[in-house]
């Protein structure tokens, strides 16, 4: 499988974690060094969510700062890659053209860049964000995104951004604070789901309790990235988990790697 890119899913949590002072972002910083160098990346981050699925078709994408209550210095980074009109033609050409739409209403949001500076912090390679849609379930991400498996021969790096919890009324101030039960205990299951391959428990099969799934997720879209990563990976292939603590008591950082 060496002849294919890595997938990766990162979990990105809080915008604080953009200045990169912890083992966070120090573990993204080498993977980006250790990975081989795609020709382009294609990035799903839970922060740009439309109505149908959209492919960004801009030369030079706009920074968003979407957040507030953060210091100042975080809407001052800036996140230069060019975009890629070219590779977003080609996604069109690999999916059914009415599910997929071109748009140059977005930019890089901050499940983009914040991942993306720490990853390649030179952003000399091109970056093409695609939309999640609003309107589908888990199984019809899942199934959409199998499409996009042959980038993976191409030389791109399919990364997906989001968090396997994420429940901003369960946030506790000290990044470092003790993990609550049951952000352990969900991220555990998803773990285990993944390295057993279980797509049923993923798309949201009975393993994980219905109360489990809302406290972990009271909405999905920061779940639905890592079904993207999974759904261009193979049966068999390696998987790594190269970053797994868990910030604020409930939000997982873990990161899942398709190698
Ligand atoms: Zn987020």
């Amino acid at each position: 499988m060496n002849h294919l890119m890595p997938a990766l899913f990162v979990g990105h949590g809080s915008p604080m974690n953009a200045l990169g002072n912890n083992l966070y972002a120090k573990t993204l910083r080498e993977l980006g060094e250790t990975l081989p160098r795609p020709k382009s990346i294609l990035m799903i981050s839970a922060h740009w969510q439309t109505e149908g699925t959209c492919l960004l078709d801009v030369e030079n994408p706009e920074m968003i700062y979407d957040f507030s209550g953060f210091p100042p210095e975080l809407s001052l980074i800036q996140y230069p890659a060019l975009g890629s009109p070219d590779l977003a033609k080609r996604i069109m050409s690999l999916v059914s053209f009415s599910q997929v739409k071109l748009t140059s209403q977005w930019g890089f949001d901050h499940g983009a860049w914040a991942v993306l500076k720490h990853l390649y912090p030179q952003a000399d390679i091109p970056v093409l964000p695609l939309s999640l849609n609003r309107g589908w379930s888990l199984r019809e991400h899942y199934s959409f995104a199998q499409n996009l498996k042959e980038l993976r021969k191409q030389g791109i790096l399919v990364l997906a951004s989001g968090n396997i919890t994420h429940n901003l009324r369960q946030i506790l101030w000290e990044e470092d604070a003790s993990p609550f039960s049951w952000a352990q205990e969900f991220d555990m299951a998803i773990r285990d789901a993944i390295s057993q391959w279980d797509i049923e428990t993923l798309l949201g099969g009975n393993k994980i309790s219905p109360t489990l799934w809302k406290m972990a997720h009271p909405t999905l879209e920061h779940y639905i990235p890592l079904l993207y990563v999974m759904a261009v990976a193979e049966k068999g292939e390696q998987i790594s988990f190269a970053h797994e603590l868990i910030q604020n008591g409930s939000m997982s950082m873990r990161n899942v790697l398709i190698s």
